[in-house]
């Protein structure tokens, strides 16, 4: 029979389920919650914080649910969990599939019988690699499309998925062959250097786009002093108590557009293109307190220049996976090449060991730069609850408020588990975050506040 070498089908598929597998029981490790927040909660306390639609007012102790929501968060939180890991050891599964397969030695057979240049073999291998990858991650996606329509509030419905799926399958299509061309001819050029040319030239591209030279990150909203003029008063005000001067097209307001978006705020851009979003529905959901709580933690990101640090430390951090990436896949090489049939880096059958080798440190990226974000945002918290210090009666709790509020409008898990989250998630959990909020005072020890000094 053509196409395989004649070998027992089960011999792949069964090392590729058994990776699912791997996959699965890890997640049911990862996803079990966390003993430290176990819900062991009085009765007095449940009755404080049980009708948290109107908690507007109520005391906060912890971030609690009310019984239903809880249900609906723990679904989409397991769900979210499960996808993210599932997806990770499906890319994986399929790479090694591909390279069991010896697939692109086909595919580089043929290439080389129809043009005698390397530009012109790039032509015919690389876009019938992508092809063959894309049908391959289709199943995938189209699972986690349904089961995010089913369970996950703000997933967009299935003809915006069609669209955006094949805008991304023919963006690649132009774009993937463009990007492995660049990667061979820096391996050509330089076998043990090309990871860092890479790397730099991407962090190059990334650093103009995300400076706002192409988009104007923010822009894309109206100004918040059209809807509300009080609010830019009030947070001018604020961010004037720490003597930061906020222009005021520099606040800007985002309005709901899709019914099941979650309300919210962020901090964005940096230089003269540093801008504030909030989100029309927090302006709705939250009272005159619980907002200038969430005003000042986004002018603390503002304020201490939260989104720079963020894009100076991730071309760091990249570039430093960009390393690990290329030793994985010299390792992979020396370790596995000749059964897979790849002589070298430079050969087009290395492109799927490349993948495999750069997908597997995505991830152990992702919770470093999560790490990082999650320190951003505990400093900003602490910062918004230093600059209302002394304006309101209570900070501590509007601030504990305004995030029971938040957590609970976008179905936010109240016993998730840290060692999964730091994967999954940029910003800490609501429950250490609302623990946190509802400790800090350092008035009372007589020690100086971190951020907003007193004058
Ligand atoms: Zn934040």
């Amino acid at each position: 029979m053509s196409g395989t070498s004649g070998r027992n089908t089960l011999g792949p598929l069964s090392g590729y389920l058994s990776i699912l597998g791997i996959a699965i029981v890890f997640f049911g490790w990862f996803a079990s919650p966390s003993e430290a927040y176990s819900s062991t909660t009085s009765p007095a306390l449940n009755q404080l914080t049980g009708e948290t639609r109107t908690s507007s007012s109520k005391s906060v102790v912890s971030y609690q649910l009310p019984p239903e929501t809880e249900q609906k968060a723990r679904r989409k939180y397991l769900w979210v969990a499960f996808l993210y890991f599932l997806s990770v050891f499906y890319e994986f599964a399929v790479l090694v599939f591909f390279l069991d397969r010896k697939w692109v030695q086909k595919m580089r057979d043929r290439a080389e019988g129809l043009y005698a240049t390397r530009w012109g073999q790039s032509w015919s291998v690389i876009p019938r690699f992508w092809l063959t990858y894309c049908l391959l991650l289709l199943p995938l996606e189209v699972f986690v499309q349904y089961v995010g329509a089913k369970f996950v509030p703000g997933t967009p419905g299935w003809v915006s998925w069609v669209f955006s799926w094949g805008y991304s399958f023919v963006s690649g299509l132009i774009a993937f062959p463009i990007l492995a061309c660049m990667i061979y001819a820096l391996i050509a050029k330089s076998p043990r250097g090309w990871w860092l040319y890479l790397g730099l030239s991407a962090e190059l591209i990334s650093v103009v786009v995300l400076s706002g030279l192409a988009f104007g990150t923010g822009n894309e909203f109206f100004a918040l002093r059209l809807e509300h003029p009080e609010l830019v008063t009030h947070i001018q005000k604020l961010a004037a108590r720490d003597q930061v001067q906020i222009p005021e097209l520099d606040i800007r307001e985002r309005s709901a557009m899709e019914p099941a978006s979650p309300p919210n705020a962020y901090a964005s851009g940096f230089g003269s293109r540093r801008r504030i979003v909030i989100w029309a529905n927090a302006i709705a959901k939250l009272n005159a307190d619980q907002m200038s709580f969430v005003a000042s933690h986004e002018i603390g990101h503002y304020r201490l220049n939260h989104p720079l640090k963020m894009v100076l430390f991730s071309s760091v951090v990249s570039i430093l996976f960009m390393f690990c990436g290329y030793r994985f896949a010299v390792w992979l090489l020396r370790r596995w090449g000749e059964v897979w049939g790849i002589p070298n880096l430079r050969d087009w059958t290395s492109l799927p060991l490349l993948l495999l080798a750069f997908t597997a440190v995505t991830p152990i990226q992702g919770v470093v730069e999560n790490a990082y974000q999650w320190n951003q945002e505990v400093q900003a918290d602490e910062y918004g609850l230093e600059l209302i210090h002394g304006t309101i009666p209570a900070p501590n709790l509007a601030a504990a408020q305004a995030l029971q509020i938040l957590g609970e409008e976008s179905l936010e898990y109240n016993h998730s588990n840290t060692i999964a989250d730091i994967f999954l998630s940029d910003h800490p959990s609501i429950v250490n975050r609302i623990k946190l909020i509802l400790s800090y005072d350092p008035w009372q020890k007589g020690r100086q506040p971190k951020f907003v000094k007193e004058r």
